[in-house]
């Protein structure tokens, strides 16, 4: 019998849970919201369980902060979370122990950027990041292979980029930051900056020139310092693609030609591009993370 791998996109409002081998074989799948840890833990584990075939290996891509470093005690664990009942929630070692399968955890943007290096925009590259503009800005990395953790995990929406208060009232939205990246640019960031959220307004508002404009120097910081050899924008606000073209000229403009590289100066649209797989980079990609640890051992 050929192995099923169970994923689990474990996000702040709702958990994704699949059951497959990739994007053209998903078995089974249920979605539902996050509430208590117990009640949407349980509602996990049951899933899996019924399931026809056991699952060879799980891999869960989670919302965080977390903690991704396998040699600490606390590996697994959604650690300062704002969400309420989830801080220090091992998250990792309940699935283990209820299911009795290898477990693989990592950030959900790590995981996202996995399953677009297993079946998506990252295919043929090594080093590349996933950067998600949603409720958050959050940011994945491949480095020659392998996802990239250090002190904890990166945060790549939470450092500051110029910020004109003469342009731009606005202060930001993030509770620890202000204006940050995610506290200008994430969706909460427009929906309070301009009154209505950022899929109601129109292309031709001066919303969008505005989160370019943010969302060039945020992907200025992430080339210079990881040269990453594509960047893959995923997540709510970036469905709305007239963003593409208006980030990539912003960046270019930005990046000035100092960087010599031809994907920066004569195949932009190749070098920041939208996810192949869409909304299901996350659950693919917690599917390729079970496939890993399987095949790990
Ligand atoms: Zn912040």
């Amino acid at each position: 019998m050929m192995k099923v791998y169970g994923g689990i996109e474990a996000g702040g409002t709702k958990f994704v849970c699949a059951v497959g081998r990739g994007p053209g074989s998903i078995e089974n799948e249920i979605e539902f919201s996050t509430t208590t840890p117990d009640e949407t833990i349980g509602h996990a584990v049951r899933f899996f369980r019924d399931q026809p075939a056991p699952i060879t290996a799980l891999g869960i891509g989670a919302f965080g902060p977390v903690d991704p470093d396998p040699g600490t005690p606390t590996y697994g664990t959604i650690t300062s979370t704002p969400k309420p009942g989830w801080q220090d929630v091992d998250i990792r070692g309940r699935l283990a122990s209820a299911l009795g399968v290898p477990v693989g955890f990592d950030t959900d943007v790590n995981a996202a950027a996995l399953g677009e290096h297993r079946w998506g925009a990252a295919q043929d590259v090594e080093t590349f990041v996933y950067l998600t503009v949603g409720t958050g800005i959050g940011g994945g990395a491949m480095v020659q292979g392998r996802l990239l953790h250090g002190l904890v995990h990166p945060e790549m929406g939470h450092f500051h980029v110029p910020h004109d208060l003469e342009v731009d009232s606005f202060e930001g939205a993030c509770p620890f930051h202000g204006d940050c990246l995610e506290g200008l640019a994430a969706g909460p960031a427009i929906e309070e900056r301009w009154g209505e959220p950022g899929e109601e307004l129109p292309e031709g508002h001066l919303a969008w020139p505005l989160e370019a404009h943010y969302l060039a120097l945020g992907l200025m910081a992430v080339v210079c310092v990881l040269s990453p050899k594509r960047i893959i924008l995923g997540g709510g606000v970036m469905r709305r693609r007239h963003l593409f073209p208006m980030i990539r000229a912003e960046l270019q403009d930005l990046l000035a030609g100092y960087i010599q590289a031809e994907a920066l100066t004569e195949r932009m649209e190749r070098f920041v591009v939208p996810p192949a797989l869409g909304d299901r980079a996350g659950v693919l990609g917690a599917i390729a993370l079970a496939e890993r640890v399987a095949l790990e051992g």
